[in-house]
C-alpha cells in the first residue's frame, strides 16, 4: 500500500499548494476551520487533521460565504453585466471527514443536476479535489452512519487518507485523485502498515421510516414543542456542512457596482419574506419545521438521500439544545393524529 510519513506531511502540503490552494482544517485563535496552506502560521495556526470536525466545515471552498458574481454598469434605465467573476482556480480540500465530503456531495446535486447548472458553484467545484480523512473513532455527537455515510471510505472522495500512527495510508479512488498523487509520488513510500481498528459510534439513531412518516407529519404537534427553545439564530444553518442557502444582493457606487451572494438562513425572517410583504414562513415554528423537514425529508423525497450528513455541529453550537438526534427519535416515538 502507498503511504505519506507523518514526517512528510508538511512537505507534501507545500507541494500540492503549489499548483493548487490546498484547504485544511486548522485552529486559529478562537475559531477552527479550513483555512488556506498558504495562510499558515506555525506560531499561531495548530493543524487539526487528528480531530474530529473543526467547527466550521469547508463548505466555504466551493460556495463561498460571500461571493461577487457579476459587475454591472448601469446607463439610464439600462443594467448591464460588464464582468462574470467565475473562479475555477485549482484548490484541493485536504483531510475532510466523511461527513463533510458528503455535504458537497449534497451540494452537487443541488448546483449541478436536474438541469439547473449553477455556474459560479460549477467552476469552482469543476477544479476542486476533496482528500479525505477517514474516521475510525466516532465522536459523542456523530451519528453519520445512520445518514447514508460510510466514514472509512467516504463516496465521493478524490483520495482517502487513514491516520496509521506514523504514516498515512493514501489511497487514490478517482482519476483526479490519481493525478494529485502522482504530482507527490517522490513523498509516497511502498509499505505495509496495519489499518487503524474501528471504534464503535457511541450514539445510536435510527433513521429508517423517518423521512416517510413526516409526509403525514406537517401540522403535527410535535412542531409546536420541539421549535419551542429555537431562537432564530441561525448558527445551525451556517456551521452544517450542507446548508446552502443563499442571498444575492447588489454594491453600486453611483453607475457602476456588483452582484454579490452571502450565505443566508432558513432560520430567519427576511429569508422567505417575500417583495409583497407576505411571508410563508413567518412565524418561528414554520422556520424550524423547513429546516429539518428539508434535512430529514424534502431532499431525500427529491435526491434520494437525507440532507443531513450526521456531523452533529448544530448539536454542538446550538445555544438552546435543539438537538436534531432527539428530534429524530420524537418523529419515530409520536403517533400521528396526535
Ligand atoms: S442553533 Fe439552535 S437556536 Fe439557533 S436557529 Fe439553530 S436550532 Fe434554533
Ligand atoms: S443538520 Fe446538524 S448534524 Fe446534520 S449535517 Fe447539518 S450540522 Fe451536521
Amino acid at each position: 500500500m502507498k503511504v505519506l510519513s507523518k514526517a512528510k506531511l508538511q512537505t507534501a502540503l507545500n507541494k500540492l499548494n503549489a499548483h493548487n490552494e490546498v484547504f485544511v482544517p486548522l485552529q486559529r485563535g478562537s475559531q477552527s476551520g479550513y483555512f488556506s496552506w498558504s495562510s499558515f502560521d506555525d506560531g499561531r495556526d495548530q493543524l487539526m487533521l487528528e480531530a474530529l470536525n473543526v467547527y466550521q466545515s469547508p463548505k466555504n471552498v466551493v460556495l463561498p460565504q460571500t461571493e461577487k458574481m457579476y459587475g454591472i454598469k448601469s446607463q439610464g434605465m439600462e443594467v448591464n453585466i460588464d464582468q462574470t467573476f467565475e473562479d475555477a482556480h485549482p484548490t484541493i480540500i485536504f483531510g475532510a471527514r466523511g461527513c463533510d465530503v458528503k455535504g458537497i456531495i449534497a451540494m452537487d446535486e443541488v448546483f449541478l443536476t436536474r438541469g439547473y447548472e449553477d455556474s459560479f458553484y460549477k467552476a469552482r467545484r469543476s477544479a476542486n479535489t476533496i482528500i479525505a480523512n477517514a474516521c475510525y473513532a466516532p465522536g459523542a455527537n456523530c451519528f453519520c452512519n445512520a445518514m447514508e455515510v460510510d466514514p472509512l471510505d467516504p463516496a465521493g472522495a478524490d483520495v482517502i487518507i487513514r491516520d496509521a500512527g506514523t504514516d498515512y495510508i493514501w489511497e487514490a479512488k478517482t482519476a483526479q485523485g490519481e493525478a494529485i498523487t502522482a504530482s507527490i509520488a517522490d513523498l509516497l513510500e511502498e509499505k505495509e502498515v496495519k489499518l487503524p481498528e474501528a471504534k464503535p459510534f457511541t450514539q445510536q439513531v435510527d433513521f429508517s421510516g423517518v423521512a416517510e412518516k413526516l409526509k403525514d407529519m406537517f401540522e403535527h404537534p410535535l412542531w409546536d414543542q420541539m421549535a419551542q427553545p429555537c431562537i432564530n439564530c441561525g448558527m445551525c444553518t451556517y456551521v452544517c456542512p450542507s446548508c446552502y442557502c443563499f442571498d444575492i444582493q447588489v454594491k453600486m457606487w453611483g453607475d457602476h457596482g456588483y452582484r454579490f451572494r452571502a450565505w443566508d438562513s432558513c432560520m430567519f425572517e427576511e429569508y422567505s419574506r417575500e417583495a409583497g410583504g407576505g411571508n410563508p414562513r413567518g412565524a418561528a415554528k414554520e422556520r424550524f419545521r423547513q429546516r429539518f423537514l428539508h434535512k430529514l425529508e424534502f431532499f431525500k423525497e427529491r435526491y434520494g438521500t437525507p440532507l443531513c450528513t450526521g456531523c452533529g455541529r448544530c448539536i454542538i453550537v446550538c445555544p438552546t439544545d435543539v438537538n436534531i438526534v432527539r428530534i429524530i427519535a420524537a418523529v419515530k416515538e409520536a403517533e400521528l393524529n396526535a
